[in-house]
């Protein structure tokens, strides 16, 4: 029988590399649904490739042009935009599967629908359990959603565990995440302050979308990947642990109890944890070349340097604060990268924003979904008032 696939985000970094992954296998995946914001184009092309039964984009106006345009060449693809479109794809009961590939915390709502129709959920989109934390992992534990991670380091963890989930809690010692240490990882931290969007945006070993490539400039990538773990493993925060590994060719590690320490290893491309999540437990062709030991010039590994990325541990701090303090933290960050991204805001001052945003907001206990949307919205207008003080 072949999946199902919603793909949230599909003409992004992830999205296109689903689609790569998914194209190799036209008797295992067919595509349901499609979304994207604004990419018409791309929307176009991808509909009339993999002729999926909707397509959803952000605006109206976006959507009125690609359904113009799906109907001058002829593609039935059906397009939506109404506010719970996304919600609707992603919980449809013709669907089995769900890519969670949107950016930021735009993608919470349609995950958690894909979660509360119990899908397969392959979650890429870590921004939505930052924001989501404990209710996110409730809902899907209540309704029999199948969460796989995307993110290369928590698929690696994933793929390092035993497949029973009862048993990990009593056999994990820690957590080792790798991270790249991003393009500046060392450049004189005099100087950060001159960094430019395109400069932070040329990662040295991945093609990434623009949030995230900045997010892996300052680290507050990793940090977020710490508090993705800590929800994905159910772990506390300080079995979580960061090493350096500029190479990415070690995705991450579980030391268990023994001291024994298992990593998954593999070319640093996204269609490997995208593969695995597709066919797990099962593993498909995923279009990745080996690695190549002979190749390889030598594996390194040292420790973050706290001065030059002062955001990586606003995460433990994060998740030791009162619940929903991921969710502020989350929110400044987005505006703030946004802020970089456009010019209005200097490199070393994201983390500024970061901190006094986190200091500003008291968040009250998230009840309910409606309420991590409320907080979500309440952080990014006081990180965008903590904005104004920083901008050039
Ligand atoms: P991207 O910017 O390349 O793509 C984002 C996708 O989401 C696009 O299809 C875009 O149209 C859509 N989108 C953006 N804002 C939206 C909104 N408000 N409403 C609806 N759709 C919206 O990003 P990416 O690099 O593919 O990353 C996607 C997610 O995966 C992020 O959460 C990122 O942290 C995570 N991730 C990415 C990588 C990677 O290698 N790119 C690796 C690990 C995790
Ligand atoms: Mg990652």
């Amino acid at each position: 029988m072949k999946q199902r696939l919603t793909v949230l985000g599909s003409t992004g970094s992830i999205g296109t590399s689903t689609l790569d992954v998914v194209r190799r296998h036209p008797a295992s995946y067919e595509v349901f649904a499609l979304s994207a914001a604004t990419q018409v184009d791309v929307m176009l092309a991808q509909c009339a490739e993999f002729k999926p039964r909707y397509a959803v984009m952000a605006s109206a106006a976006h959507a009125k042009a690609l359904a113009d345009k799906l109907q001058s060449n002829g593609l039935v693809t059906q397009v939506l935009q109404a506010q719970d479109a996304l919600e609707k794809i992603a919980s449809h009961p013709e669907v089995d599967a769900v890519m969670g590939a949107i950016v930021g915390a735009a993608g919470l709502s349609p995950c958690l629908a894909a979660a509360k129709a119990g899908k397969r959920l392959l979650l890429a989109n870590k921004e939505a359990l930052v924001v989501g934390g404990a209710l996110f992992m409730e809902t899907v534990h209540a309704h029999g959603c199948t969460l796989l991670p995307i993110d290369s380091e928590h698929s690696a963890i994933f793929q390092c565990l035993p497949e029973d989930r009862s048993t990990w809690r009593a056999r994990i010692d820690s957590l080792l995440l790798t991270a790249s240490g991003g393009p500046f990882r060392q450049r004189d931290p005099a100087t950060l302050a001159e960094i430019t969007p395109a400069q932070a945006c040329k990662h040295p070993n991945f093609s990434m979308g623009r949030k995230i490539s900045v997010d892996s400039a300052t680290m507050m990538n990793k940090a977020l990947e710490v508090i993705e773990a800590r929800w994905l493993f159910d772990v506390e925060p300080d079995q979580i642990k960061v090493v350096i590994h500029p190479q990415q060719i070690v995705h991450s590690m579980v030391q268990f109890k023994d001291a024994s320490i298992l990593a998954q290893l593999g070319t640093p491309d996204m269609r490997v944890p995208i593969a695995c999540g597709l066919a797990w437990p099962e593993r498909i062709e995923s279009g990745v070349a080996p690695l190549d030991f002979a190749a390889l010039a030598g594996l390194t590994f040292e420790e973050a340097d706290a001065q030059r990325f002062p955001g990586l541990h606003l995460s433990w701090q994060a998740l030791k604060a009162p619940e929903g303090t991921t969710a502020v933290l989350n929110a400044a960050n987005e505006v703030a990268v946004a802020a970089f991204l456009s010019g209005q805001l200097r490199f070393d001052r994201i983390h500024a924003v970061n901190l006094e945003t986190l200091s500003a907001v008291t968040p009250p206990q998230p009840r309910n979904v409606g309420d991590l949307l409320a907080l979500n919205d309440e952080a990014r207008s006081i990180a965008t008032e903590v904005l104004e003080r920083f901008v050039a």
